[in-house]
């Protein structure tokens, strides 16, 4: 049996944040105009998390999230992503930056 993977509108917004994020950290901190390697890797990393998440519409911020389905390695990264990025979500996104706040 194949497993249903996640679209709805909760799932599909918070991939948007998250690319958002990833692309801000990518940009501000490696001076890329693509993600880089490791960046897109995370990137991958994160969508796919969201895509299989088993709260689905459901889901609250991950922060509250009691289940840890990121690895070690790849959660400590994206905690890396989201520390440095917040900040400027609410320069560059106000909009993904404060629903990502009310979320908590
Ligand atoms: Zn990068």
């Amino acid at each position: 049996m194949v497993k249903q993977l996640n679209s709805g509108p909760v799932i599909q917004k918070e991939k948007e944040t998250a690319t958002k994020m990833i692309h801000l950290y990518c940009k501000k901190k490696h001076h890329q105009r693509q993600l880089c390697p490791k960046c897109q890797d995370l990137q991958d990393y994160a969508l796919k998390r969201l895509s299989y998440c088993r709260f689905g519409k459901g889901k609250t911020a991950c922060s509250n999230c009691k289940v840890h389905c990121y690895q070690r390695d790849y959660q400590n990264r994206i905690k890396t992503v989201m520390r440095y990025s917040g900040p400027w979500m609410l320069v560059y996104h106000p909009v993904y930056a404060v629903k990502h706040l009310l979320n908590k």
